[in-house]
């Protein structure tokens, strides 16, 4: 299994890293991708990669964030993307839903962090919320080239079939969390079924949304299991061919 989506050093889990981390690799996750938000989680991150060289490091501000930590923080997450500690470019993108910050700064720092990617050669992860229209007309005028799309993530879908094949079409990477497993969502599950093997990932989102059977409890990659095993039953595979297959697709777009 290849975890493409956790917070690893957030405060709510640094504590407990290495347990989790231990539980995660008898639970058969091979790699995780590390999501620093901040100064500190990076931080926290380039020292967990060095014990860990199985977790990889991605790094950006996030939509919430943008209004009070974009400006401050973008200078040092360039920086590392530039001294190639970094695998992705990410969280970055917008999110409607809770508004943290006014939409024509997530908007700004969603540009500048394209840029970068571009810049640095580096896919990204994106998150998307109530925001999908303004997302698709920013990719297309930042992170298009000659009409080819660079390497994306589109984190935690939870969108509509139609807003997956608008990912798909651009080539891009529609990772589905543990929401998929939840009772209620059978409409998702559906979205599942139209995105092609090639183009798909998991991802725990760790330590948030856990998957139904663990509801309530910090969420942690070893919990990855059951969102593979959905996936399988909707694609009619073995969980543990999902769990190759998504690992193939995470370590083609993570070059790693
Ligand atoms: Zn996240």
């Amino acid at each position: 299994m290849f975890d493409s989506h956790a917070h690893l050093t957030s405060d709510a889990i640094i504590d407990s890293v290495d347990a989790l981390l231990s539980r995660a690799q008898n639970a058969g996750v091979k790699n995780i991708v590390n999501i620093c938000t901040n100064p500190i989680t990076l931080e926290r991150g380039i020292t967990l990669a060095k014990r860990y060289p199985w977790v990889y490091n991605a790094a950006s501000t996030t939509p919430h964030d943008a209004d009070t930590e974009g400006e401050s923080v973008f200078p040092l997450m360039e920086k590392h993307a530039k001294m190639g500690d970094l695998i992705a470019i990410g969280e970055t993108g917008l999110d409607y839903y809770y508004y943290r910050s006014t939409a024509d700064i997530q908007q700004h720092f969603l540009r500048r962090y394209l840029k970068l990617a571009l810049e640095c050669r580096l896919p990204v992860i994106i998150h998307c919320r109530d925001a999908f229209a303004d997302l698709l007309t920013i990719l297309d005028e930042e992170y298009c080239i000659n009409g080819i799309h660079p390497p994306g993530i589109l984190h935690c879908f939870t969108g509509t079939k139609e807003e997956a094949a608008e990912i798909i079409a651009r080539g891009w990477y529609v990772s589905f969390s543990g929401v998929v497993t939840f009772k209620k969502s059978d409409a998702l599950r559906a979205v599942v079924e139209t995105v092609p093997l090639e183009q798909l990932l998991i991802e725990t989102d760790t330590p948030y949304i856990a998957p139904q059977s663990q509801r309530g409890k910090t969420n942690e990659p070893a919990f990855i299991q059951e969102t593979a095993a959905t996936i399988a039953m909707i694609k009619c595979l073995t969980t543990q061919e999902i769990g190759t297959i998504t690992s193939n697709n995470a370590k083609k777009i993570f070059n790693v």
